[in-house]
């Protein structure tokens, strides 16, 4: 293990590290992963995939795989709200095959069995993979280098490339010096997942907001169902201490989407956990030996839950990069910075106009979500921005990311 040259060593063995080592296995290349934990527990994260995250799965060929492994597709989407009656929210459910062609709609998968599936599939194509490591150092350069211990034993390997996939707090973020850009957070978002909900359609998800708390529910099948709530930042711990489970699933209780007593009265499935919503972004996620992907590389807020998305198109990418030639002594990821720059700025807007709408409270909020529906109902563009969320950011013009846009929608110009 220590004497050879890699041709990549991956920090991290999640979603993003586990996906790339599966397509540069396959494609011949000597890849080993070093991953942190022993067990992948639900932390909660992503679970839902939306339509051109799936396409991103299957251009990387790993679609069978994540339906084998249990991948669950949605087909409906309801948005409740308490400016609107049960019968005109319901009239017409989005079909969620519109999006994107031979994509039937989003994929749900449980995050650790998600992770599970991939790294076990990494070492079946052949990649080393190891669990359990601490890193202890990490020097960036042209043929970098990692020392770690795994089992009491202490390494160091090199590689032609190192690869950050070690998620937010990346190690490899770090040492490697590419500077995070972060902007404000918005608001809180917390996430549980719930078992016995057998009453609640499993192909459709809804997004409600009422009062001061807006929901999201996305069923895994089988009455277990993801579900997310955003709150004010002013409320921060309103779901901890030992009955935040319980504080949580009472939250679901909402006159606007009566469906939602079957949320309130299921069993919680995990913990209730609650983060910071806001958007990260590097400039330039790479250097020289040194390339970034997924939430190592900037993550986009959790509101519009495209994080697997994003990862899987830096897995293509970066894979389409690395297997474009032999000759890896002048690798260039400019294509991949530029892209996704482009892609996050996108997002990030979309990300913040959802969040405006969606998870701010209070009458002024509310008058203005009442609003926008009415007005969108009318000129469908002052919602695409939901286009750019399931069919991709690139597919859009770009002056629908604009601050004349942003304002239109929220309905600030005379
Ligand atoms: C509340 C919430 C809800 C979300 N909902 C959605 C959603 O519905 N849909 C969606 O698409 N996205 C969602 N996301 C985002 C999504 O979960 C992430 O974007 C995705 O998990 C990124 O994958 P990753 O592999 O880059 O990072 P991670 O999933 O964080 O994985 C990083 C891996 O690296 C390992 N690691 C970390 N440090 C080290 C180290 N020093 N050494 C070795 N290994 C290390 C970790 O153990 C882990 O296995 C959500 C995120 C949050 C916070």
């Amino acid at each position: 293990m220590t004497e050879k040259i890699w041709d990549l060593v991956i920090v991290g063995g999640g979603i993003a590290g586990s996906a790339l080592a599966i397509t540069m296995a396959r494609a011949g290349r000597s890849v080993l992963v070093l991953e942190k934990s022993m067990v992948f527990e639900d932390r909660v994260r992503g679970e839902w995939i939306s339509p051109w995250g799936v396409r991103e799965v299957k251009r990387v060929g790993l679609y069978d795989l994540l339906v084998k492994a249990g991948g669950h597709h949605l087909d409906r989407h309801i948005t409740y709200d308490e400016t609107k009656d049960i019968e005109t929210a319901e009239a017409a459910p989005l079909p969620l095959s519109m999006f994107v062609e031979g994509v039937p709609g989003p994929l749900c998968i449980g995050h650790p069995h998600h992770c599970q599936t991939l790294f076990d599939e990494a070492t079946r194509a052949g990649a080393a993979t190891l669990r359990g490591v601490d890193i202890l150092m990490i020097v960036p350069a042209n043929t970098p280098a990692v020392t770690f211990t795994h089992q009491g034993e202490t390494h160091t390997v090199r590689a032609r490339l190192l690869i950050g996939a070690d998620g937010r707090q990346s190690a490899v973020r770090e040492a490697a010096g590419i500077p995070l850009n972060q902007d404000k957070p918005h608001h809180w978002f917390a996430g549980m997942l719930v078992d016995g909900v057998t009453e609640w359609d499993d192909k459709l998800q809804a997004i409600g907001t009422e009062g001061d708390f807006a929901f999201l529910a996305f069923p895994q099948g089988d009455g277990r169902v993801r579900i997310y709530g955003s709150f004010a930042l002013e409320q921060r711990g309103r779901f901890a201490g030992p009955t935040a489970q319980y504080d949580f699933l009472r939250a679901f209780e909402l006159g606007c989407s009566p469906a939602n007593r079957h949320i309130a009265e299921g069993q919680p499935a995990g913990p209730v956990l609650s983060y910071f919503n806001n958007d990260s972004w590097t400039d330039t996620p790479y250097r020289p030996g040194v390339v970034l992907i997924g939430d190592a590389a900037g993550w986009n807020d959790p509101i519009i839950g495209l994080g697997l998305s994003i990862t899987y198109r830096d897995v293509r990418i970066v894979s389409e990069i690395l297997k474009e030639t032999d000759d890896w002594s002048a690798l260039d990821f400019a294509p991949y910075a530029e892209e996704r720059a482009e892609r996050m700025r996108r997002l990030r807007f979309a990300a913040s106009l959802t969040s405006s709408i969606d998870a701010e409270f209070g009458e002024k909020a509310k008058a203005r979500r009442k609003s926008f529906f009415e007005r969108a109902a009318a000129d469908p563009t002052l919602g695409i921005h939901g286009f750019a969320i399931m069919a991709g950011p690139e597919n859009l013009p770009p002056e629908y990311f604009t601050p004349e846009h942003r304002a239109r929608v929220l309905g600030e110009t005379a």
